[in-house]
C-alpha cells in the first residue's frame, strides 16, 4: 500500500498564500516519490483554485469536511456532491477541530463519511483522544467507541486518521510505539485494506520513525503543511 500524506491548511492562509502554496506545490519535482500519495486540503473557498493549479500534478485535493445533508436550505454548509463535481477526491471528516468547536458527535461523522462515499469522496475519519482521557486510561475505550460509531454503512474506500487531540498543533507527538499501539487497536476494526494515517506535530523530524510503524499507513499534517519543502520531505521520507 503507498503511504498516504495528507495536508490539512484548515483555516490558515490568504487568497495570496494559497495561490503561492499550489504553484510550489504543482511546480515540485515529485519524480523520485513512487511510495506515497499526496494530497492537500484547502478551506472550501480555496478548493476550486487549488484543483485548478493542481490539475495536471500527481497531487490530490480534500475537502476539510462536508455536510450530511444532499441539498437544500442548509446555509454555509457543502454538500458531498459539490465538492465531488468540482473534482475533489477526499473529504476530512469529524477533525477534532470540528468536534470542538462545532459540537460534532459521532453519529454526525458517520452521516457525512456515508455522503462522501456515495459521492465518489473518499472519506478521512479523524478520530483520537483528549489530554484528559489518555491521562484517565481512557485513550483505548474512547478512540474505539469514535471508530465504531463513525464507520458508515455503505462500501467504498475510507481512511481513518488517529489523531490524538494533544498532539494537534502543539508540537508534541505521540511516540512511535504508543502511535502503533493505537493503530493496531483501529487495524482490528477496520481491517487490512482501510489506511490508517496518523496525525499530531508529524514533521520530517519525527516523520521517518512514525512511518516506519507496520500499521501506520501515511500522515495528516497541518502545519508542516503549510511549507511546500517540508511537506515534500514527509512525503520523500516515505
Ligand atoms: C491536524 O490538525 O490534522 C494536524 C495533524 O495538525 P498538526 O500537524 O499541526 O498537529
Amino acid at each position: 500500500m503507498k503511504k498516504l500524506i495528507i495536508g490539512n491548511w484548515k483555516m490558515s492562509l490568504s487568497n495570496e498564500a494559497v495561490q503561492t502554496l499550489a504553484e510550489n506545490f504543482a511546480g515540485a519535482d515529485l519524480g523520485n516519490i513512487e511510495n506515497a500519495q499526496l494530497a492537500v486540503c484547502p478551506s472550501s473557498v480555496h478548493l476550486q483554485t487549488v484543483i485548478n493549479t493542481l490539475r495536471a500534478s500527481q497531487i490530490g485535493v480534500g475537502a476539510q469536511d462536508c455536510s450530511d445533508q444532499d441539498n437544500g436550505a442548509y446555509t454555509g454548509q457543502n454538500a458531498a456532491s459539490m465538492l465531488s463535481e468540482i473534482g475533489c477526491n477526499y473529504v476530512i471528516v469529524g477533525h477534532s477541530e470540528r468536534r470542538q468547536y462545532n459540537g460534532e458527535t459521532n453519529a454526525l461523522i458517520k452521516a457525512k463519511a456515508q455522503k462522501a462515499i456515495e459521492n465518489n469522496l473518499t472519506p478521512i475519519i479523524c478520530v483520537g483522544e483528549t489530554q484528559q482521557e489518555r491521562d484517565s486510561g481512557n485513550a483505548q475505550s474512547v478512540v474505539e467507541s469514535q471508530v465504531q460509531e463513525c464507520m458508515p454503512e455503505s462500501q467504498g474506500n475510507i481512511i481513518v486518521a488517529y489523531e490524538p487531540v494533544w498532539a494537534i498543533g502543539t508540537g508534541n507527538t505521540a511516540s512511535a510505539e504508543d502511535a502503533q499501539t493505537m493503530h493496531a487497536l483501529i487495524r482490528k476494526h477496520v481491517g487490512n485494506k482501510v489506511p490508517i494515517l496518523y496525525g499530531g506535530s508529524m514533521k520530517p523530524a519525527n516523520a521517518q520513525e512514525l512511518l516506519s510503524m507496520p500499521d501506520i499507513d501515511g500522515g495528516l499534517i497541518g502545519g508542516a503543511s503549510l511549507n511546500a519543502e517540508d511537506f515534500i520531505s514527509i512525503a520523500k521520507v516515505a
